[in-house]
């Protein structure tokens, strides 16, 4: 990959990382908001508390992300940023561009894609098709 390339998803993968961040940051005071404003009322303390589950959640996902873009920051450094890590072969600037914690070339990923949904129709008869986690990325 040319150093103009890496370049330019250092700077993308920098900026996500900040935006995720700042989110964190803002869900967490929003939280601390939410706890001082319903003190001594009992009838939010439902709603408060499913703000703080699904607040959880979407930590936990922007965690996991950040995790993501530090490895991708982490190749970018010792110079492996953009190999598929199933094949050694180059992702690719385009997908790359659309999703640069991107750590499977895209022939690679649909590999990974049909050997989930195999497995887990497997092992989930009863679930309704098409309702798939989009766990690996993001
Ligand atoms: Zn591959």
């Amino acid at each position: 990959m040319k150093k103009k390339d890496l370049d330019n998803f250092k700077v993308l993968l920098l900026d996500e990382k900040r935006k995720i961040m700042r989110h964190l940051e803002e869900l967490s005071s929003s939280a601390e908001n939410d706890l001082e404003m319903t003190s001594g009322d009992s009838v939010d303390i439902a709603s408060l508390e499913i703000n703080q589950a699904s607040l959880q959640k979407i930590g936990k996902r922007e965690k996991y992300l950040l995790k993501k873009i530090d490895l991708g920051l982490k190749k970018i450094a010792d110079g492996t940023f953009g190999e598929c890590e199933s094949c050694g072969e180059e992702i690719g600037v385009p997908r790359l561009t659309a999703r640069p914690v991107a750590q499977l070339c895209i022939d690679c990923k649909t590999e990974q894609e049909n050997q989930e949904r195999r497995y887990s129709s497997r092992e989930e008869k009863d679930e309704d098709d098409g309702v798939y986690e989009e766990g690996e990325e993001y």
